[in-house]
């Protein structure tokens, strides 16, 4: 994984070059290790499962909530795409964003509109999928504990899947630099 960028926090801000030569890099390095990375493309399908099963309760949770609320976590949150995002994206061939979400203080994210996120939840940041505010969290609890209870303990069963799944690909590609060394060697 030697020529894609990471960072801590907060990856590839606000500039397009790294972001656009980090996914090139990482396209083509999933696209070469192809053959070996059938156990994470499993855990990729299994979290895009998960994600999907999440997704009409999220538009009841919007609806009710997100119109009137005051203090837009769009716009005030910092928040961004994380590698285990970009390989999720990459391992089941979604299409990538267009670039990191702006990460600047009291900054609107660049994906929102006036009609709320722009892009699809399916490739919305995880950051920003398991984030449940305090007004969610409440009109959860009125409802009552059966939607809340499976929310969490899918999100806690992605959070999960998607260590698994960096750790997954990393394992294959520290067994194939081991095995090349080992032949030129
Ligand atoms: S998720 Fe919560 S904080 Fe964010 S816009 Fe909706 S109501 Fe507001
Ligand atoms: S990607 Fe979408 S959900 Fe996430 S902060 Fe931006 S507008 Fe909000």
């Amino acid at each position: 994984m030697a020529d894609v960028i990471f960072f801590p926090i907060p990856p590839w801000s606000d500039r397009e070059s790294p972001w656009k030569n980090s996914n090139r890099a990482l396209g083509r390095l999933i696209a070469h290790h192809r053959n070996d990375l059938k156990a994470a493309r499993s855990l990729a399908e299994a979290i895009r499962s998960q994600l999907m099963s999440l997704f009409g309760l999220m538009d009841d949770l919007c609806r009710n909530c997100c119109p009137w609320c005051p203090d837009p976590c769009c716009i005030l949150n910092k928040v961004w795409f994380d590698f285990r995002d970009l390989l999720f994206f990459h391992l089941l061939e979604l299409p990538i964003p267009p670039a990191q979400l702006n990460c600047g203080d009291r900054q609107a994210c660049r994906y929102l509109s006036h009609h709320g996120c722009r892009i699809p939840r399916i490739i919305r940041p995880w950051a920003c999928t398991r984030y449940i505010c305090g007004t969610q969290t409440r009109h959860l609890a009125r409802l009552n504990t059966a939607p809340g209870s499976r929310l969490h303990q899918t999100i806690e069963t992605i959070g999960r899947l998607r260590i698994d799944l960096e750790n997954s690909v990393h394992q294959v590609c520290v067994t194939n630099r081991r095995e090349n060394a080992a032949r030129q060697s």
